[in-house]
């Protein structure tokens, strides 16, 4: 039940209202038995500095922040952790007797899903298909697990050069064109591939990476942190390729599992958030 005691946690964003994150953390806190609701407000461009003041104002103990406010929002926090620091966006804030702490636990969500697995990136060899926002994550998380290469193909060099070099001064990273023979050469030795581009999500689920499949050892991870569709063209045609396979799923719910783990203190119950994410994409679907 709602009382005047139940405390108040939100995601931000502009919009927000698709957000799935209320579904998931709601029933994670319900299976907690946490006094605690998730809810979420969209927050106008020019209004985030407000929309802070207010998160300390009304008390709300913690947030979720989503596009397109995940970098702006760092300014008007009073501390922000390591990740959130390197990769230069927060996507969670805690608001501990009115200080607020931005992380990031994109890095974890990314990094939890091959942990489910049984999959340890340490000393693999691995190749990143694209490098937008959400690669900053599988990077930074790639990095400090410890692989034995990392590579990264994309469509534009250039304009990736500048994140490559940010990154480089924790590990050296090769840039490819994805179109080139180099880059096939890269995809041989893979042990680990991984796609952050939005090609094959929802509804262009005809589109995938150009990757030549034949210079791809079957038997690797394949792992695509689109989850809508929840099997995209690239992972059915790894898994016909004899590669194991992982969706974004787990990256999702992980990252919202790490935020109301520093929200609460509790350790969410992950199964119970992903049967409540499923829920609600497959209603979505109708
Ligand atoms: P983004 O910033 O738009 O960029 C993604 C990368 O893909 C960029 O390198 C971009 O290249 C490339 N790209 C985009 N469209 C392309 C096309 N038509 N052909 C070739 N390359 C293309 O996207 P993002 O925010 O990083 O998100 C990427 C994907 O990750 C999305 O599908 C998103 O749903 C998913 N995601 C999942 C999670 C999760 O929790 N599972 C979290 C965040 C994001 P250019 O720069 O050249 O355009």
């Amino acid at each position: 039940m709602i009382t005047g005691k139940t405390k108040t946690l939100a995601v931000i964003g502009n919009p927000v209202a698709h957000s799935l994150s209320p579904v998931f953390q709601n029933a994670a806190i319900e299976a907690a038995g946490l006094d605690y609701i998730y809810t979420a407000f969209p927050v106008a461009d020019g209004q985030l500095g407000k929309a802070i003041q207010g998160m300390k104002a009304f008390g709300i103990c913690g947030l979720n922040v989503t596009i397109p406010h995940k970098e702006q929002v760092m300014k008007h926090l009073d501390h922000v952790d390591k990740d959130a620091e390197i990769l230069g966006a927060v996507n969670t804030i805690v608001n501990k007797d009115g200080v607020l702490t931005g992380y990031n636990t994109d890095v974890k969500g990314f990094i939890g899903g091959m942990k489910q697995l049984g999959y340890a990136p340490k000393g693999k060899h691995a190749v990143l298909l694209g490098a937008g926002g959400a690669a900053r994550a599988v990077i930074w998380g790639l990095i400090q697990e410890g692989v034995a290469s990392l590579t990264i193909g994309v469509r534009n060099v250039p304009k990736v050069r500048p994140l490559v070099e940010y990154f480089s001064k924790y590990m050296e990273i090769t840039l490819l064109d994805w179109q080139t023979e180099d880059f096939e050469m890269a995809l041989e030795k893979a042990e680990l591939l991984v796609n952050a581009t939005p090609l094959g999500m929802c509804p262009y689920v005809e589109a995938m990476p150009p990757v030549n499949w034949d210079r791809v050892k079957p038997g690797i991870l394949v792992y695509d942190i689109i989850y809508t569709p929840a099997e995209t063209l690239f992972l059915k045609t790894a898994k016909e390729h004899g590669c194991k396979v992982l969706n974004g799923e787990a990256m999702l719910v992980g990252q919202g599992a790490e935020s109301l783990r520093l929200w609460t203190g509790i350790e969410p119950d992950l199964e119970i958030m992903t049967k409540a994410l499923r829920r609600a994409l497959e209603e979505r679907k109708d």
